[in-house]
């Protein structure tokens, strides 16, 4: 870590506008390889949000860097940014210092709510390459939408001003692939685990009526059904959606690549 970086700039701590990080040319300047800056440098957006840095360790810890505040489009192109990075294993592993750790310490403003499943393979803050303090996430097996985790996902709209909420599911889920089993095979499932599908078992027989393999397609209809729950739950929710201050988005995450792709 450079001696620059282990700081916050003075005043700039708790600075609720938004600033970007640095720009590719400072990037190549102090030393550090730029990858595909010809197809950033043709983009419309001066923000190098694709960034393409590889990884040195001791990632940047940009202190002074807030995202939050974003309308919910720039919200979801930074999400879907770090994707890229992500998958092109080109993360910047932004927002993950001791400056950054300080920043937030006395409040937080998140730049998006994920409503993800509890697998182990699917962490959001890694999957987006985002920092301490970017992203509000609950996670439950199966990425469903009971009282607590809507109740989550309210406060973090009316408290904490998320203007994006993201419903993430992933490929052979295994919450979507036991609800499968219940249904067709009767298989018992003990303790609180019964408890567990009962929210999915609509999407499952949904897809047991698609072409192609049922346990996939029951993915995706899950996340279509609670994305479109969480959008028109009210009082709050439903709300800020209808005014336009809030996007809610389903999107399924690929084991094998890395990619998050929306689907509703
Ligand atoms: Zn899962």
């Amino acid at each position: 870590m450079k001696p620059s970086e282990t700081s916050p700039r003075p005043g700039t701590a708790t600075r609720p506008t938004l600033t970007r990080r640095r720009p590719l040319h400072t990037l190549a300047a102090s030393g550090v390889a730029v990858v595909g800056g010809g197809a950033l440098a043709a983009s419309h957006d001066p923000i190098p949000a694709d960034a393409a840095v590889p990884y040195a360790g001791g990632g940047p810890d940009e202190s002074e860097e807030t995202l939050s505040g974003l309308n919910p489009t720039r919200a979801l192109h930074e999400l879907l940014s770090g994707n890229k990075r992500y998958v092109a294993a080109h993360m910047l592993h932004p927002r993950q210092g001791v400056p950054r750790r300080a920043q937030v310490a006395p409040s937080q403003k998140p730049l998006a709510a994920i409503l993800s499943c509890a697998d182990s393979r699917v962490p959001p803050e890694i999957v987006f390459d985002q920092g301490l303090g970017d992203l509000f996430v609950i996670r439950v097996a199966g990425n469903t939408a009971d009282d607590v985790a809507l109740g989550s996902l309210e406060y973090a709209v009316d408290h904490l001003g998320v203007r994006l909420v993201m419903v993430l599911g992933h490929e052979r889920c295994g919450a979507v692939q036991a609800t499968h089993d219940l249904l067709t095979k009767g298989e018992q499932l003990p303790g609180h685990i019964a408890a567990l599908v009962v929210p999915i078992v609509p999407a499952v027989q949904a897809a047991q009526t698609m072409r192609g393999d049922v346990v996939d397609n029951a993915v995706t209809a899950n996340v279509r059904m609670v994305t479109a729950h969480v959008r028109t739950t009210a009082p709050i929710l439903s709300a800020h959606v209808q005014k336009g201050a809030l996007k809610v988005v389903g999107a399924r995450y690929d084991l094998e690549s890395g990619a998050v792709t929306l689907i509703a």
